[in-house]
């Protein structure tokens, strides 16, 4: 029986891991941070076999403290300001959320669990201006946002206490990765829940940014099996987790809108207020470090994910609305 202490476990990625874990036997520590309105959404299915301890990224004693308290053999770094467009207004604390919290992660790690294998969640968007296509985890970085700068700072320092202490440290460098759990500012949810409101007459307009990005898209589900996979191997490393293929934020609005009978060039209005001041033009991974070393493989392909999301938004806004 192993123990495993997630940071980000009311999130997306920590609600998905968290099941997998309780489902492998694991005890499963969750940190979380006091606020007046908490929000489990994500886990409230799971939210009594969660152990749960108090702590705040941007404080090393209540993470020395976590880690003492969860003794785990496994730590997940889920935990972040994760959304790129509020990088922007934010950048400082983009830095401290995204960039300083991990090395606090892997104090509290080196000081309490120095022999605990550790799991930090480093993102596509550290390629951001891609230098070359497809991105493996060779290529170099380039990011486009703070968010992005942020996450490359989590990954070298992930690298670099590796090297330095010896300690099992991974970086799993994951291309855009959704669920109905997504929060509702990423695109793929803003368009899922955009198409439900839509279809049951409570909007008539969707407001978007840029339709010609370009992401490699796959389910939140089948990436968090990945992450665990990298802390079974018996060295640690560095993946890129993608599906290797890539679409246009108008090729989801036309499979989001077409799944409900809809053509979404009727209800769509580019918004000035959604493009950003860097963007990303393209993303798209090769993960084939990942299928050879960690036998990692995908279930749910694009459109299928897209059809999932929407169903999921169609009945949560009916039973919303008492439709
Ligand atoms: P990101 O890849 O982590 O930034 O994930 P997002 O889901 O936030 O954005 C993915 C892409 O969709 C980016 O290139 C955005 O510029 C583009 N996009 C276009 N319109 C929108 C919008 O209304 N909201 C968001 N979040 N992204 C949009």
């Amino acid at each position: 029986m192993k123990n495993a202490l997630i940071t980000g476990v009311t999130g997306q990625d920590g609600s998905y891991l968290a099941e997998f874990l309780l489902e492998k036997g694991y005890t499963v520590y969750g940190l979380r941070r006091r606020t007046s309105t908490p929000n489990y959404e994500n886990v409230q299915h799971i939210k009594d076999r969660i152990r749960w301890i108090s702590g705040d990224l941007t404080d090393l004693a209540s993470l020395i403290e976590a880690v003492r308290s969860a003794d785990p053999d496994e730590v997940y770094n889920l935990a972040a300001q994760s959304f790129v467009a509020s990088s922007w207004p934010q950048p400082l604390a983009t830095g401290q959320m995204t960039a300083l919290s991990v090395t606090n992660m892997l104090e509290a790690v080196r000081i309490a669990k120095p022999g605990a294998r550790f799991y930090q969640a480093s993102s596509s968007e550290m390629f951001g201006k891609v230098v070359e296509t497809p991105q493996k985890e060779t290529t170099p970085f380039y990011p486009r946002s703070p968010y992005g700068v942020a996450k490359v700072y989590g990954h070298w320092i992930t690298v670099n206490y590796r090297e330095s202490f010896g300690m099992f440290a991974c970086s799993g460098i994951l291309f855009n990765h959704e669920s109905p759990r997504r929060g509702l500012e990423f695109v793929t949810r803003k368009v899922s829940d955009g198409v439900a409101r839509i279809k049951l007459g409570l909007a008539n307009e969707l407001r978007m940014g840029n339709l010609d990005a370009l992401r490699d898209w796959g389910f939140a589900g089948d990436y968090v099996k990945a992450m665990w996979l990298m802390l079974q191997q018996d060295e640690p490393d560095d993946y890129v987790i993608a599906t290797g293929e890539m679409h246009s934020v108008r090729e989801l609005l036309e499979i989001a809108f077409s799944y409900v009978g809809l053509d979404y060039r009727d209800y769509v209005v580019i918004d000035p207020e959604f493009v950003r001041p860097a963007e990303v033009d393209l993303l798209l991974g090769d993960c084939s470090k990942a299928k050879e070393k960690l036998g990692w493989s995908l279930d749910v392909g694009f459109r299928e994910l897209v059809h999932m999301m929407v169903d999921a938004d169609l009945k949560r806004v009916k039973a919303e609305q008492n439709m």
